[in-house]
């Protein structure tokens, strides 16, 4: 063989190691900073259904990064997230393109997807208020509410920074204007039982031990802590408290999404856009929102048992594109406010 033919041989099988995975047409890869037990399920079911195989590459942070540093070459076709935080971010920092499907847009509601197109809601979580069983009686509560002198020294919550207290900010800057969101944040700072630190499931730890009598948290949470095996403490954090849906009788409890998105330079787009509508519908819808003791976005699926025993409520329908908009905001506030340093006495 001469060394022209040598070379051409060489390039061509280069050529197809490179290609293969991308002309692939039985398979979709999937970035996910979801865990991959909360996917299996439902991927699972896609592959039966489709006979299109699946790829996760899993990790708590840095895709974005990931993906753009990979670039046009990235084997990236769908993102799978949570909140409006990380969706928008991933949109702002180009890495996604628009989809437009008729199957999305009648399964999702509108509130809950991006108007051009680059992330879709699949499930929604309330930000709710755990309470103390023993030490609060009230069954009704509201966000404003949380300014109320008679909480001071009572309340518990994690970073003022983190995407979901800034989703929940940004929700009270669109329904009352940035001025009375600043008043709002200052007073609840300093109803604050102690700095805020730790994570949701850390306040109810928190309410527990008797540092606070009420915390913001995702309601999902509560299963995550009923159902926890691993660390059956977390089961008795769960019993010391309940859920108080905000708002019910006004605007509504804030809701914030999980979601997902297309990858700019997806090398499987058909697969992609059959993944992304798997997704939102019922059969789907119902066992990712059960899986994560969520809430489906798809209208007319069934809310699992554990999660309708914590009460029924009113989500707020502001949209999450409006709520996005606001985000930069709410975390000026934040600093403004000096909150994440706790009350000043
Ligand atoms: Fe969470």
């Amino acid at each position: 063989m001469n060394i022209l033919a040598k070379s051409t041989l060489a390039a061509a099988a280069l050529a197809a190691s490179f290609s293969a995975p991308a002309l692939a047409a039985d398979e979709v890869n999937i970035y996910s900073y979801r865990q991959p037990f909360l996917l299996q399920p439902l991927l699972d079911a896609f592959t039966a259904k489709t006979g299109i195989k699946t790829n996760v590459i899993f990790a708590q942070k840095g895709l974005v990064q990931r993906i753009k540093a990979e670039g046009r070459n990235s084997p990236a076709d769908v993102i799978m997230t949570v909140d409006i935080g990380r969706l928008d971010g991933a949109k702002q920092a180009g890495v996604t393109q628009a989809v437009s499907s008729p199957v999305l847009d009648k399964d999702i509601p509108a509130r809950f997807r991006d108007p051009e197109g680059h992330w879709f809601g699949l499930t929604t979580r309330a930000r709710v208020i755990y309470v103390s069983r023993e030490r609060v009686k009230q069954d009704t509560i509201t966000y404003e509410e949380l300014a109320d002198p008679k909480w001071r020294g009572r309340i518990c919550t994690r970073s003022g920074q983190h995407s979901y207290t800034i989703g929940l900010i940004a929700s009270m800057i669109a329904h009352k204007g940035t001025d009375e969101a600043e008043k709002w944040l200052a007073a609840v700072r300093q109803n604050l039982a102690r700095r805020p630190t730790g994570n949701d499931r850390a306040q109810v730890k928190a309410i527990y031990a008797g540092e606070c009598d009420i915390a913001l948290g995702n309601n999902y949470y509560m299963g995550k802590m009923e159902t926890n095996d691993k660390e059956p403490e977390q089961k008795e954090w769960a019993k010391s408290v309940r859920i108080v849906f905000p708002n019910t009788e006004g605007r509504g409890t804030h809701v914030n999404i999980s979601g997902v998105m297309m990858a700019k330079h997806a090398p499987n787009r058909a697969n992609a856009l059959k993944l992304m509508e798997f997704l939102s519908e019922s059969k789907a819808q119902a066992i990712y929102a059960e899986t994560n003791f969520e809430y489906p976005v798809l209208a007319g699926v069934p809310i699992a048992k554990r999660v309708k025993a914590w009460g029924a409520f009113k989500p707020d329908d502001l949209s999450l594109g409006e709520i996005a908009k606001h985000r930069k905001a709410a975390s000026e506030l934040v600093d403004k406010t000096a909150f994440d340093d706790g009350p000043t006495s």
